[in-house]
């Protein structure tokens, strides 16, 4: 007989401990509502997903940011309908997390197409407020605005994070005290 295949996104951590606190002896959750929109009734960890990195607080970025301007109404409507060929929706297997998750698949447009799209995405990500790059360089130099950029990256990037009732609840800053202070308190065990 065949074995069926059986395809995991994801898996929870093999030891069974909270990614955040490391606890395994944790309390399962509570029906609906407790502490989450869904239904996770004794499970003991669930997954959500979470920034890799804090918002950035180490460069001083306050009157270096520019507003550019905005798509014209046109150029929005053909933006949105460029962008909307390209959605592929994503397994929708936690509903009430993964709500309006999607892919791009910039292949699914012709050459001329992702040209034009390409065009006004550019516009588009320049019409929000964004950094003045020569202002940036001016105060921190280059290498620093790389290290800025790569920072960002993280911090707009989500990985899974399979966490506790009590860890799950926390906000971002509350998380990443939690998460380093344990990794503090791992990498002084091992010295
Ligand atoms: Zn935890």
């Amino acid at each position: 007989m065949k074995k069926k295949m059986k395809i995991h996104i994801n898996p929870p951590p093999q030891d069974r401990a909270c990614e955040v606190c490391g606890r395994k002896d944790m309390k399962p959750f509570g029906k609906a509502g407790d502490p989450l929109v869904g239904d996770f009734n004794g499970a003991l960890l669930v997954k959500i997903f979470r920034s890799m990195s804090p918002k950035q607080t180490k460069w001083k970025v306050k009157g270096m940011m520019v507003q550019g301007r905005k798509l014209t109404k046109d150029e929005k409507k053909e933006y949105n309908t460029l962008y909307n060929k390209q959605k592929i929706p994503q397994l929708n297997w936690k509903k009430e997390i993964m709500k309006d998750m999607y892919t791009i698949d910039i292949k699914l447009l012709s050459k001329a197409e992702e040209k034009r799209y390409k065009i006004l995405d550019k516009k588009h990500d320049n019409s929000f407020s964004h950094l003045d790059e020569e202002k940036f360089i001016e105060k921190y130099n280059k290498q620093n605005l790389e290290d800025f950029w790569f920072h960002e990256q993280l911090a707009n990037t989500v990985s899974a994070s399979w966490e506790c009732r009590d860890c799950i609840i926390l906000s971002e800053k509350d998380y990443f005290k939690k998460r380093n202070e344990r990794f503090e308190k791992r990498r002084k065990k091992n010295e």
